[in-house]
This record gives C-alpha cells, sequence and structure tokens, in this order.
C-alpha cells in the first residue's frame, strides 16, 4: 500500500499526536514497520465521524467486515467520492472479491474517467489472472498520474513476469524516485538481482533500512523466482517473509503451495491450514488443501526413477501405459540430453480437471494440460478431458523436456526456449505429435503477430492478444523445428549449455549459431513464411469454402463435396478440427460404399494429428476388415494415447488382433486393460486374459487369471477347460 511519500517517523508520529489521525499517516506508520503506533492511529480512525476514514481504520485493524460495512455507507450517497470505491475495491481484492472489487474500479471510472488509482485497481486484477490487460491500465494510469509509484511499481512486477528486466529495473527506479519508500520497487530489483544470479542484499539492505519486518518484499521475490522456475529458491524467500513478519499469511499460503509443488505433503497442509485458520482463504489456499485432502484417493507407485501417483479409480488401467512410456521417456532423454536426474522424477494424474487447475494456480501460460515443477509433473489423465482434446502421451514427453532442460540449466532457462524444445521433443517422438499449425497460428503468421525470439518471452505470460500465448507456443517450438532443419539437433543442446551459464538470449544465438538476433529473426522468418505463408493469405477464401462445403455435406451433397473437397483440403491439409475436410470427405466415400477411399483419408487425418478417438477407430475397422491386421492395431495403439479410459470395446478389439498377431506380450496389456475397465463380461475378460499368459507361457498368471474367470461366472465352460489342462500338463516354458 503506498499512499505517502515517506516522511522522518518520529515527525509523523508526533504529527499524528497532535491533529487528527489521516489514512496516509496510519498506513506510512505500518509500512515503516511501526506496528504499534499504526494500530493506535487507525484505532483512532475507528472513532472518526466519516465512513470513509473508520473504513481505513476497521481495514488496518484488520477487522474486514466492520471495513467493508464502513465502505458501503461511505459510498451510499450518489455524490460520494470516486476515491472511496476505489478503496474500497482494493479491500475487497485484498480479501478475494475481485469480481465486486473490478465493479467497484470500473463505476469510479464511469464517474470520474481520470481516475489513475481505478486503473492501477484494475491492473492488479489483470496481473494476477495473467490476463493481458494489465500493461494497458497500468499506461492509462501512469499517462493520468505519471508520479504514482504504485502504477510504476506494479509495472516493473508485472514487466518482470514477462522476464523483460530493462523495463522492470526502469520502472521500478521510476517509483523509488517518487517515493524512496517504495518497498515493492526494492524487492524487485532485488529480485532482478537473484534471477541474474547476482547478490541482492544492497536491495535487502536499503528495505530493511526503512522496515525490516515488511515479508510482501521477499514473498514479492520469491514470485518472481517461481515464474523464473526457481522452486527451490522460492522457497527459501518464503521463509524469509514469515521470518520478517510471521502473520504474513499470504506468504504462509504460498510457502505451502511451493513446497507442494516440490512434492511435499505435511508441511505444505501445515502451512496452508494456519493460513485458512487465520482467515487467509483465497481460492488457491482453499483449492490446495482439497487437494491435500483427496490425496488419500491417490495410489503412489514407485519404482527407482518414477513415482506415480494415480487416482485409484484409473491406476490399475493407466499405471502399465503411463510407466512404461516414462521409462522410455527417460532412456530417450538421458541419452540425447547427455545427463541423468539426480533422483526419481514424480508424476501425478488428475482425472478431475479441477484438481490439476489448482496445481496450475498463480501460475501463468496455457497450464492446460500440464505442468512442471522441478522434478515434479501433474498433469491431466485422459479422463478429465473430452476425448479427443488430450493426448497424454505427448503431453508427457513435453513435460519430461521441461524436468530434463530445468536440471541441466538448474533452473535458470528462458521460458520460450524451454517450452520451445518441449514442443519439439513432441514432435519428434511421433511426426503424428508434432504441434498443429492452427487457424489462430495462420492468423498470426498472416498479420504479421509473430515475436522477436529475443523478445519471445512476452509472448506466453502477459498476452497482447488473446491466442498469442497457443502462436507463442507454436512459434517457439517451430523455431527449435528451424534450428533443427537449418544446423543440426545438437545446436539446441548446445543453447542448453550455454543457458546453463547464464548466457541471454542474444547471446545464445550469437555464439551457438554465429548469427545476430535480427538476423536469425529475418531467416526463421523467411523459413515459416515460405512453410505457411501461402495458407496463411489464403486463410479466408479457405474458411468461406468450407463452410460452403459442410454445409453441402449437412444436405448430403455427397457429389459435390467429393468434386471439391479434395482442392480445400489442400488448401490447408494441417487442418484437423472441427468440420475438417477429412471428416466430410470420408462421410462421402462412405456413402458410396468406396471404403478404400475412405480409409485412405482417415489415414491422411491421422498423419496430419488428426485425434479423434471415433474417427481412428473407425480407421481401424477399416483397416482389419481389408486384412491389414497389423494396420489396425497401430491404428488403435494410437488411441491409447488419447483416449483409453472407459472404453472396453477398444481394448478388447487391439487384444484381439494382437493375439491373432501372435503377440502376446502387448496382448496381455490390453488384455489387463480390459480387465481394468470394468467390462460387463468380466468373466470373459479374464478368460481372455488367461489364454494370453498361456501362449506366453506364463502358466502362474494364466492360473490366476482363469479362476478368477471362473469365480465370476463357476459354470464358464471354456475356462474350466483351460484349468483342466493348466492344471494336468506339466509346465513347460514357451
Ligand atoms: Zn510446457
Amino acid at each position: 500500500m503506498k499512499l505517502l511519500a515517506a516522511l522522518p517517523v518520529l515527525l509523523l508520529a508526533c504529527t499524528v499526536s497532535l491533529r487528527a489521525a489521516t489514512p496516509e499517516d496510519c498506513w506510512a506508520l505500518r509500512k515503516h514497520g511501526h506496528g504499534p503506533e499504526a494500530n493506535a492511529c487507525f484505532e483512532q480512525l475507528t472513532h472518526s465521524g466519516r465512513p470513509e476514514l473508520r473504513a481505513e481504520g476497521f481495514w488496518g485493524l484488520e477487522q474486514w467486515e466492520q471495513a467493508n460495512e464502513q465502505f458501503r455507507v461511505a459510498t451510499q450517497s450518489p455524490d460520494s467520492k470516486p476515491a472511496y470505491k476505489v478503496r474500497w475495491g482494493m479491500l475487497l481484492h485484498e480479501r478475494f472479491n475481485d469480481a465486486d472489487a473490478a465493479g467497484l474500479f470500473r463505476e469510479a471510472l464511469s464517474k470520474d474517467p481520470s481516475n489513475a488509482p481505478a486503473y492501477v485497481g484494475l491492473a492488479a486484477l489483470s496481473a494476477e489472472g495473467f490476463d493481458g490487460k494489465a500493461m494497458e491500465y497500468l499506461r492509462n494510469a501512469i499517462a493520468l498520474d505519471p508520479k504514482l509509484a504504485d502504477a510504476h511499481e506494479l509495472m516493473a512486477d508485472v514487466a518482470l513476469a514477462n522476464d523483460d528486466r530493462v523495463l522492470a529495473a526502469a520502472e521500478a527506479d521510476k517509483a523509488i524516485t517518487i517515493e524512496t519508500d517504495a518497498l515493492d520497487a526494492m524487492a524487485i530489483h532485488a529480485a532482478l538481482e537473484l534471477i541474474s544470479d547476482r547478490s541482492p542484499d544492497a536491495w535487502f539492505a536499503k528495505s530493511q533500512a526503512i522496515n525490516p519486518h515488511y515479508g510482501e518484499g521477499y514473498a514479492l521475490v520469491a514470485h518472481h523466482l517461481e515464474l523464473h522456475y526457481r522452486y527451490e529458491d522460492a522457497v527459501a524467500y518464503y521463509r524469509k517473509a514469515i521470518q520478517a513478519d510471521p502473520r504474513l499469511w499470504s506468504a504462509h499460503a504460498a510457502l505451502g503451495i511451493d513446497l507442494m509443488r516440490l512434492g511435499k505433503e505435511d508441511e505444505p497442509f501445515k502451512e496452508l491450514q494456519l493460513s485458512y485458520d487465520n482467515g487467509y482463504r483465497n481460492a488457491a489456499t482453499v483449492n490446495s488443501l482439497r487437494l491435500l485432502d483427496s490425496y488419500k484417493n491417490f495410489d503412489t507407485i514407485r519404482d527407482s526413477t518414477t513415482i506415480l501417483k494415480l487416482n485409484k479409480s484409473e491406476s490399475a488401467l493407466l499405471l502399465p501405459y503411463i510407466q512404461s512410456e516414462l521409462h522410455i521417456i527417460l532412456a530417450t532423454y538421458e541419452k540425447k540430453y547427455q545427463m541423468k536426474l539426480t533422483g526419481p522424477v514424480q508424476v501425478e494424474v488428475y482425472p478431475n480437471h479441477e484438481d490439476f487447475a489448482v496445481r496450475t494456480m498463480g501460475m501463468p501460460g496455457l497450464g492446460a494440460l500440464g505442468v512442471t515443477f522441478g522434478q515434479v509433473v501433474a498433469m491431466d489423465s485422459p479422463s478429465a478431458r473430452k476425448p479427443g482434446e488430450f493426448n497424454w502421451g505427448s503431453a508427457l514427453w513435453h513435460e519430461m523436456s521441461h524436468v530434463f532442460i530445468l536440471s541441466a540449466t538448474n533452473h535458470r532457462v528462458p521460458r520460450w526456449f524451454t517450452e520451445g524444445l518441449a514442443v519439439h521433443e513432441e514432435g519428434e517422438r511421433s511426426a503424428e505429435w508434432k504441434d498443429r499449425v492452427t487457424p489462430e497460428v495462420l492468423l498470426a503468421i498472416r498479420d504479421k503477430k509473430l515475436l522477436p525470439v529475443a523478445n519471445l518471452d512476452r509472448g506466453f505470460v502477459y498476452p497482447e492478444y488473446p491466442t498469442q500465448v497457443v502462436v507463442s507456443y507454436f512459434q517457439a517450438g517451430s523455431i527449435c523445428d528451424f534450428i533443427k532443419e537449418k544446423w543440426n539437433e545438437t545446436k539446441l543442446l548446445d543453447m542448453v549449455h550455454s543457458y546453463a551459464k547464464l548466457q541471454t538470449t542474444p547471446e545464445v544465438i550469437q555464439q551457438n549459431l554465429s548469427l545476430s538476433p535480427e538476423e536469425f529473426d529475418k531467416q526463421y522468418f523467411a523459413w515459416i513464411n515460405q512453410k505457411y505463408g501461402k495458407e496463411a493469405t489464403q486463410f479466408d477464401e479457405w474458411r468461406t469454402k468450407l463452410k460452403a462445403l459442410y454445409a453441402a455435406a449437412q444436405q448430403k451433397k455427397y457429389d459435390t463435396v467429393l468434386q471439391k473437397g479434395p482442392a480445400i483440403l489442400a488448401m490447408y491439409p494441417e487442418y484437423v478440427g472441427d468440420a475438417n475436410v477429412y471428416e466430410l470427405l470420408a462421410d462421402a466415400y462412405q456413402s458410396r460404399g468406396d471404403s478404400r477411399s475412405e480409409a485412405a483419408t482417415l489415414l491422411a487425418y491421422v498423419r496430419q494429428s488428426g485425434e479423434m478417438p471415433h474417427l481412428l477407430k473407425r480407421l481401424a475397422t477399416l483397416q482389419q476388415a481389408a486384412g491389414q491386421s497389423a494396420e489396425a492395431s497401430a491404428t488403435l495403439a494410437r488411441v491409447n494415447y488419447i483416449y483409453p479410459v472407459k472404453d472396453p470395446d477398444l481394448h478388447r478389439q487391439l487384444a484381439d488382433l494382437l493375439y491373432a498377431q501372435k503377440r502376446y506380450n502387448g496382448a496381455i496389456r490390453e488384455y489387463e486393460a480390459l480387465v481394468a475397465s470394468h467390462p460387463v463380461d468380466k468373466a470373459g475378460a479374464e478368460f481372455s486374459l488367461a489364454q494370453a499368459y498361456f501362449s506366453a507361457g506364463q502358466r502362474d498368471k494364466a492360473e490366476e487369471s482363469v479362476l478368477a474367470a471362473l469365480e465370476t461366472a463357476p459354470g464358464y465352460r471354456p475356462a474350466q477347460k483351460l484349468l483342466l489342462e493348466l492344471q494336468k500338463s506339466p509346465a513347460k516354458s514357451n
């Protein structure tokens, strides 16, 4: 809270005793660490004849309800000052009611369009939500009142989250010039030093001279360390925050959340409960406590290199898939990045998207599918999403790349590069998992909205247009593709090592690619234009034609679809979203009974990263009917990476195919998945599993499964026969 330029405290204290206290006096005392004097000052305000002063008094005494009530009284009259509404809004923001706070800031602005603090209020809400408007609001505030230190401090804060270090330092300096006790600006400077691995001591010394108990400063530093992936360091600074001010409940909660991100449970619970009990009940605190409580519903499965946390309802089904994929990933990355992780990696898989979302609260960016904190990965379960929305396999390869890169750089890597490399790795694992050039990306290419590489981080945290985060992921990934194509993949690893040595992006580009960042941009933009420029320029034409084609398909005008479809497809073959041409064409071929063309079209869809399970299963069925058993099982295996849950038929079909191909290990895995999917015919599933074990020469397991089948259906003849056979013939190896 910055309301008053610093005054010598003694003078201030005696001023208070000579005349009625003002809120500015009281807040200044608080800010300077004079707790008892501040409390006396606030107490005095609560006896004021003016409700807006009583409100400030109760606020300072942390009597939130009374403060709220007094602001309500103060703003009742139609000609009350807009400033009261702004202050009320700030109180509500502090007390976790951002919706009403935003309403109050807007009301204040409608009455007084030049109310700079109201813009700062709106910016504070935007900044916390990473919604991208924060900078615009702050520019408005500063244009109206260049001397508003709060606005400069918040701008420094937002700039640092964007990793715009030059702007962050400049704005922090402006705040300090305006108010010599701009403690948050000093904290931003300290964070800047730490992020650049320099000593922050001088800045902490400055702020401690003003108020040694200013915990918020350490907490702000910790927050920026978190945003720069420095989770362990953030813990240390949240601890300092609490040490400086043990009653700083927000820091207790943030410490708890940060520790959770590092895979801890007991201390986070203690810290979060403490803040909750002391009335600090923001969404992150409440939801994190709920999440900790829900851990009792999870199985923890450990081996020497992995710890998996899977919900009990689906752990039997998912474990074999995720664990084996994780081992492939570890082996691949160890070789590729030429390093080993120091301990096991923990992967948490959440079937309830809200639980996963708790893990990303207060974090910028998409955070939509997975998130990595050091050696802990949290992600959605396939069951948390609609079928076709999410590929857990590619998400896991993506997140695990972060685990390695964070470790390789000791958590010193810019966002754009670690995200870009992770996106690139998805495409390296499988061409079908490559990031798709979606319509928003094409539009960004057409409208020249891609960012220079040196500023690419800004597209991730506070986006300047709604789709910028998605576009930035694509751009970062394609930059890594470009580097591999033009130079080679080793260059990417060299860049990792340069970042580990704390080089900046311009230095890293110059040193490893022998180009200035500007020249690099030029070459990259030319490359991306070559690839997608034509598609981008004819995007509108494509969209119009697709709409017409879709309408024709709706009216079952299949001749039109077959006649016009291929040309529209060729205009933008990467499009596999809603109403894509592949599906329209496949339907048209189906109506003509041309199953060969239907299958060829669906296969082309899959090759372009199409992932709707119903289309993949349709392709598999066509392949199976055409006698392409190996192709059919490969297609169904793709579905396992997308939506292996709630689909016993998928596992039955794939298992039978693999069994017929004598691929018994695969068949066993799929029959096990079938059993774990709670099929209607449980005995039949167990019996099939027994047969697969028997064929694979695993007689003990076969007996276990056949007994399970008979337990469900005692009179099941084929199972009885198999059991007899198992019991009479002596064990033999396969
Ligand atoms: Zn990522």
